[in-house]
């Protein structure tokens, strides 16, 4: 077994790309040697894929990319849930063909004029480029089972899904026009928070979506909030905690400050499963854990229940 591609992957912090189909193990062999170039040359780069395995890092399994593909990103031994990019979680969730989405255009200005080690514009582009997404949430409306419903999907994978501008006005839009058409609103979180790049327009973000769904609730339509490795920050303060119903994927780290500040600030010993999803299960933060492979029937089986009562009175 060539060990060379057992090396590349951080878990979390992967770009996370669609099913890969691996290269012949010639290709993986000669990459390296010093063989004349023929034809078109493209570079080195894109000929090799990033692995052709990835290491679970709670089983330390070697798991083939296209199996772990295949499971949702989970590790088929253990049941770890590995970060999952918004497009390939939404596939895995509405019926075929029906997700049509907003804003898909949508993105972010410079604002501030930031400058750090790099500008806000210049990380912005690589991003975009890297992920082939306008920014942190994919949004649009959708069917999942039965139910027409709007649904948001962040995505880690862009800035640590942080909450900008962009994020917040693509799920205020989504929510009013769930409202509008009386349907239920599903969002799927992932993020490190708000953006710091945008300062305190993307604080702003929290008051406005947050209001968004109080409106949505005065309408009595329901709305479920699934938590996903990891949530945490402005974005766990504001649309995340405030679902009618509020789903984590196993394992997933749910807060609002990092463990180490906490810790710091508090000066107290911290219990070892702080801010699992397993931990605020227990005391009574989330509602249900549900792994990601029964999600869908899940979220079918929740929208029946919450939609019963409106229908009854519909009809
Ligand atoms: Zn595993």
């Amino acid at each position: 077994m060539d060990t060379t591609s057992f090396t590349k992957k951080t878990p979390g912090n992967e770009k996370i790309e669609p099913a890969l189909t691996p290269p012949p193990v010639e290709a993986m062999q000669t990459a390296f040697t010093n063989k004349p170039k023929v034809g078109p040359g493209k570079s080195k780069k894109r000929d090799i894929p990033e692995g052709l395995w990835t290491k679970c890092p709670a089983c330390e399994t070697m798991i083939f990319d296209k199996e772990l593909d295949e499971n949702l990103k989970v590790c088929p031994k253990c049941g770890h849930h590995f970060p999952i990019g918004s497009r390939e979680r939404i596939h895995s969730l509405v019926e075929t063909c029906t997700f049509e989405e907003m804003d898909a255009t949508m993105t972010s200005i410079d604002v501030l004029r930031f400058k750090g080690a790099s500008t806000y514009k210049s990380k912005l582009e690589q991003y975009q480029k890297n992920t082939t997404l306008k920014d942190a949430v994919v949004t649009g409306l959708g069917k999942i089972g039965p139910h027409r419903l709007a649904l948001g999907v962040m995505d880690f994978g862009f800035l640590g899904g942080s909450m900008g501008s962009v994020v917040g006005e693509k799920l205020t839009r989504l929510i009013e026009s769930a409202t509008e058409k009386e349907m239920p609103v599903i969002i799927i979180s992932t993020s490190g928070g708000a953006r710091m790049y945008e300062g305190m327009f993307s604080l702003m973000q929290m008051a406005k979506t947050s209001a968004a769904l109080a409106y949505h609730a005065q309408h009595r339509l329901p709305y479920i909030s699934v938590l996903t490795h990891p949530t945490t920050a402005g974005v766990m303060a504001s649309y995340a905690s405030l679902g009618d119903l509020i789903l984590a994927e196993p394992g997933a780290m749910i807060g609002f400050a990092g463990p180490r500040v906490i810790k710091d600030t508090t000066q107290a010993e911290l219990p070892p499963d702080f801010q699992t999803a397993e931990f605020l299960l227990n005391h009574g933060l989330i509602d249900a854990i549900v792994p990601r492979r029964e999600m869908k029937p899940r979220l079918v089986e929740y929208l029946d229940f919450l939609t019963a009562g409106k229908k009854a009175a519909a009809s």
